[in-house]
């Protein structure tokens, strides 16, 4: 899923080997990262809330995240420590620079004492007036319920471990129906926390899906996550992140998900419009060509300057959300969806890209 910011450069890497923990026969290497902090503040990611991030990488290869700068730093880092050489580099990079991000997965191992002492550190930082303390958003960069945390399970333990506090308030961003595998931890967080559960999914079209996301689940697996943990009391909904402007921000398409949403017990949906940053051009703008050249130039256009929508853009496509929010009984413009508030009023019928 995409958020308002960059992530966090990623962790720092200790001075030793990069041990691989297992190989699949897709390719993909899982490789152990031991960081000393794990609690990114919102001074090291510019976004407004803390977060947590239990992988760098992701298999699901969605051709839009903007995460994969996050993991070409953690590789150029290993690099400048002398823990890559350059042939390693060069695996770790892939061809074109993105590949890797979907193929060598950073697995941040024993975490919990660092999570410890950040969270000293959290704790501090919010001090006795702030009430309620500022959110912890885990998935903000990668997906913590991606195929990786079967195995690994990383974001199972730091959940764990947050349910033994009292007053936090977290978010989970997935599009993997594993969350439902942790409900036991998240109904223990809930009765001590307030807890939100995010599920991403830009549209309900399954061949339009594979077409924009590489091995995500497909739409009908994520919604029936999402009745799995509403009917289990959990406060979850949908994210829709990226809108993917002239793909899939049109109303039959956005109705179909908010009807989607509702079917399944959502208490929420969120949306925002792609961001396009300089990392991604590359891998999504040939997406856009092959699947849509009649949108090529109007992207290339639209995004010329900025890695933000056009602004009218984006204000056009807040006031299309607000109504079907309002029209199926959902909250307006509450809670993450603030992050992508703008100001003024925007055209009705057209977005206008
Ligand atoms: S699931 Fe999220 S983190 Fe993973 S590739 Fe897709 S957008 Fe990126």
């Amino acid at each position: 899923m995409q958020l308002s910011a960059l992530p966090s450069a990623g962790p720092a890497i200790r001075p030793s080997t990069l041990p691989i923990l297992d190989q699949r026969l897709r390719g993909t290497k899982f490789v152990s990262l031991a960081p000393r902090s794990i609690l990114n503040s919102p001074q090291a990611t510019g976004m407004d809330f803390w977060s947590i991030n239990p992988y760098v990488g992701c298999e699901f290869g969605c051709t839009y995240c903007y995460a994969r700068y996050a993991h070409r730093y953690v590789v150029e880092r290993a690099h400048d420590a002398g823990r890559l050489s350059d042939a390693e580099l060069r695996e770790f990079r892939g061809a074109h620079g993105w590949e890797a991000f979907e193929q060598r997965i950073f697995v941040k191992e024993h975490v919990l004492g660092a999570l410890d002492a950040d969270l000293r550190r959290y704790f501090r930082s919010q001090g006795p007036s702030v009430r309620p303390p500022a959110p912890i958003v885990i998935g903000t960069a990668t997906d913590p319920y991606q195929p990786a945390e079967r195995r690994f399970q990383v974001t199972r333990a730091i959940l764990e471990r947050l349910a033994r506090y009292e007053g936090l308030s977290i978010g989970i961003i997935t599009k993997s129906p594993l969350v439902t595998r942790d409900l036991d931890v998240l109904r223990r967080l809930a009765a001590r926390s307030d807890l939100e559960v995010y599920v991403s999914l830009i549209t309900v079209d399954a061949r339009l899906i594979r077409k924009m996301e590489v091995r995500s689940p497909l739409p009908a697996v994520r919604l029936r996550a999402l009745a799995r943990l509403t009917a289990a009391g959990v406060n979850a909904g949908l994210i829709v992140a990226p809108v993917l402007p002239g793909v899939t921000d049109d109303l039959p398409h956005l109705e179909a998900l908010f009807s989607a949403a509702r079917a399944a017990g959502a208490r929420f949906v969120h949306a925002g419009p792609l961001r396009l940053y300089a990392g991604i051009r590359d891998r999504f703008l040939p997406v856009i060509e092959t699947h849509f050249p009649e949108l090529a130039a109007r992207y290339a256009r639209a995004y010329a300057r900025n890695a933000s929508a056009p602004r009218e853009y984006a204000q056009a496509l807040e006031r299309r959300v607000q109504r079907l929010q309002a029209k199926f009984g959902l909250p307006v413009n509450s809670g993450m969806e603030d992050r992508y508030r703008t100001t003024r009023a925007a055209p009705q019928a057209d977005l206008g890209l």
